[in-house]
């Protein structure tokens, strides 16, 4: 059976309520950190999934009232007809392509603080909101009144805009989730005490919602069918309302109620987790469900269906990821399906309120803008291209040079490519980031207008006999082992050199052992992970931060208390809020970063995760200090630019350095690339 075959059932439609799905995979509600701020780039992007072959694409949370305001995350709004022209716009881009358009209506409840309006909160009681050290107001029955009256007009309005799936949503510890929730629901009257009283707000919200707009929309539901815990809704509570709301809505997305896990990262959760616990709700309702899995093996997905799991395959990140996955498959293109690795940094971007963005995909959020399609490139102006360093940054640029048209050659001094991601990728829990490396080898190796060498360290007289028309230069960048970071702005002193490591030796296979003391003032992943290699390889290790947590920034990826637990469950020791401030004769010295006072701790080594330098040697050899002074060598040798690119031009995330050899290959050759912005004006 040929490849296109096989998946076909992945492609036959699917009725849902008065609706009808073209195929079965399906992009699930997912934030951008665009909302109500972007909307144009978010029409775009969203347009962009439809074309790649999504069968229906839906909103982020969607606030249905001003008493619901999530800022300064920038969610969706429909709060009155004002609202009516982004939405429409973006459900029209939808169907454009044949998609069906879905909208998440979202009711924040006790959660949100409502910064942004300043109306009072409300909840199913005073409860202090997630964050902000306020509480939200008890709702009293006029209120559970105007709740279903502004979800309904909100569903109206949905309809109004074009949308086609319009969800009712009780889930992530939102409004309607409180309502379920045996701790949180403590009242007294028919919407509290029994499971039946507890669920009778979502009972209503769905027929509410099918009488206001059931004729032309399905009704959805987002479920965690394993409940909230036993404290708020236990597994058998949660099969509970699914066996008594089952044929309600036209369709189930189920979720689980662990949001770590749901959206969790690779380091910590594999594609299809949710299976085990989902897997019942298909059997209980006999109405369509889908669920999410990090699904981007078009078997795995196949085999959900075939099992009778899910009747579609949903999708947040592997749709970000690969905006065209459906059509890849469709047409039988496996190979080139830009495999998300579970990095969650599209994630991260909106929890700190801004767009959305991929390591695995650089044109993510710069569709509007940049007008950039993740699947087709300008033609260049022909010529040749030498890339020195074929890391993320160095693979990326060779990538789209090739495609477009460049003689391109990628030279590196390693004897693999991949740069970081492939040392990385060796690390606990990293395996899948080395996708970014591959997805890549595996699209240059396939034209012949890209050559890869390895074993190729250039120097600056290589570049210029090489002779190419353009050179970028995506040497990287190395860890410092002087302790200079965010906390030190100048070395570590004093510091003995010979019990110092950085990542970039553990990387290279060079372990410290005995009693290890990791100073992570970089806040990531790498310190934590690092910690978890050097305790399973047998050292004693203390795990060292400025910040409060371990590897702090990661709660912007759904990581950090893993990691933190995962730390504690090794056994590791963990000290935070300490600066290490000297290292000789087997002691380390750590300091409060609040008092500074400083207590002795024993260290055979230290490992330095602070800050990086890029490795700009080869750049400054080709373009001088100033980079407008010529190098020494004859000037018809000279290419015609020379730029730098990945972390060689600024030390980030990989996704930057994807991003950055991303923009430089599609804008060589361009006089004035555009640079529109989007932006509220008076
Ligand atoms: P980025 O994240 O910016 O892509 P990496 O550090 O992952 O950067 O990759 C940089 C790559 O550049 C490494 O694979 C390294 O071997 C290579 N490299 C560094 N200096 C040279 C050089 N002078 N010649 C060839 N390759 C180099
Ligand atoms: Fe996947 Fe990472 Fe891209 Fe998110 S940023 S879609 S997790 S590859």
């Amino acid at each position: 059976m040929s490849e296109i075959s096989r998946y076909a059932p992945l492609f036959e439609s699917v009725r849902i309520g008065p609706v009808t799905a073209p195929n079965r995979l399906y992009q699930v509600p997912h934030c951008t950190g665009m909302g109500h701020a972007l909307p144009q780039t978010l029409v775009s992007m969203r347009a962009m999934k439809a074309e790649g072959g999504w069968g229906v694409v839906c909103t982020e949370y969607c606030s249905i009232h001003e008493s619901s305001d999530d800022h300064p995350y920038p969610f969706a709004s429909l709060w009155d007809d004002g609202d009516l022209g982004n939405l429409t716009a973006m459900a029209d881009a939808v169907h454009a392509h044949g998609a069906l358009a879905g909208i998440e209506l979202w009711h924040g409840g006790s959660y949100v603080a409502n910064l942004s309006t300043r109306v009072p909160s409300f909840g199913v009681r005073s409860a202090p909101a997630r964050v902000d050290p306020v509480q939200s107001q008890r709702m009293d029955r006029r209120d559970i009144r105007a709740l279903k009256r502004w979800h309904s007009q909100a569903a109206l309005r949905a309809r109004k805009a074009g949308f086609d799936i319009i969800y009712v949503y009780p889930t992530h510890g939102y409004l309607i989730s409180e309502f379920l929730s045996r701790s949180l629901n403590d009242r007294t009257d028919e919407y509290g005490g029994s499971l039946e009283n507890r669920m009778r707000l979502l009972r209503e919200l769905l027929e509410e919602t099918r009488s206001a707009v059931g004729d032309r929309c399905a009704v959805a539901v987002r479920y965690a069918a394993n409940g909230h815990g036993d404290d708020h809704l236990s597994e058998d509570e949660a099969r509970d309302v699914v066996a008594a709301l089952g044929s309600l809505p036209d369709l189930w997305d189920v979720v689980i109620g662990d949001y770590d896990e749901e959206m969790g990262s690779s380091r910590f959760v594999d594609e299809a987790a949710l299976e085990d616990r989902v897997a019942y709700v298909r059997k209980l309702t006999g109405k369509p469900v889908v669920s999410v899995g990090r699904f981007t093996s078009p078997d795995t997905m196949l085999g959900q269906l075939k099992r009778g799991v899910v009747d579609l395959i949903g999708a947040a990140r592997p749709s970000i990821a690969d905006p065209f996955l459906p059509t890849k498959i469709r047409e039988g293109r496996i190979e080139d399906i830009r495999e998300c690795i579970g990095c969650n940094i599209c994630y991260a971007h909106d929890f700190r309120g801004a767009a959305l963005r991929c390591t695995q995909n650089p044109t993510m959020g710069e569709e509007w803008r940049f007008g950039w399609h993740p699947e087709q490139v300008p033609a260049g102006t022909g010529g040749s291209v030498l890339i020195v360093g074929a890391g993320p940054a160095g693979l990326e640029a060779a990538h789209i040079l090739g495609k477009r048209g460049y003689e391109v050659a990628l030279a590196d001094a390693g004897f693999e490519a991949g740069g970081r991601v492939s040392r990385e990728s060796r690390l606990p829990g990293l395996g899948q980031w080395a996708r970014v490396r591959d997805y890549r080898l595996g699209q240059i190796n396939r034209m012949a207008n890209v050559a890869l060498y390895l074993d190729s360290r250039m120097q600056a007289s290589d570049v210029l006999a090489y002779g190419a028309d353009h050179v970028l230069i995506a040497t990287g960048a190395r860890w410092r082992r002087d302790g200079t970071g965010r906390w030190h702005a100048r070395p570590i002193v004093p510091l003995d050199p010979s019990g110092v490591y950085t990542p970039d030796d553990v990387l290279a296979g060079r372990l410290p052992g005995g009693e290890v003391v990791i100073f992570d003032d970089d806040h990531y992943y790498l310190g934590p992970v690092i910690a978890i290699k050097l305790a399973r390889e047998g050292s004693r290790v203390r795990y060292v931060t400025t910040e409060g947590r371990v590897g702090a920034w990661s709660q912007n990826t759904q990581e950090q208390e893993r990691s933190q637990r995962a730390l504690i469950e090794l056994g590791v020791d963990i000290e935070v809020n300490v600066a290490l401030a000297a290292f000789e004769e087997s002691i380390a010295t750590l300091a409060c970063v609040f008092t500074g006072r400083t207590h002795a701790v024993p260290a055979s080594a230290v490992v330095l995760v602070t800050s990086r330098v890029s490795d700009e040697a080869l750049y400054r050899a080709l373009v001088g200090e100033d980079a407008g002074v010529p190098p020494r060598a004859s000037p018809q040798s000279l290419p015609a630019s020379v730029q730098r690119i990945g972390d060689c031009l600024q030390p980030a995330l990989i996704a930057a350095a994807v991003y950055s050899g991303h923009r430089a290959a599609r804008e060589l050759g361009l006089i004035e690339p555009a640079r529109p912005r989007e932006r509220v004006l008076i």
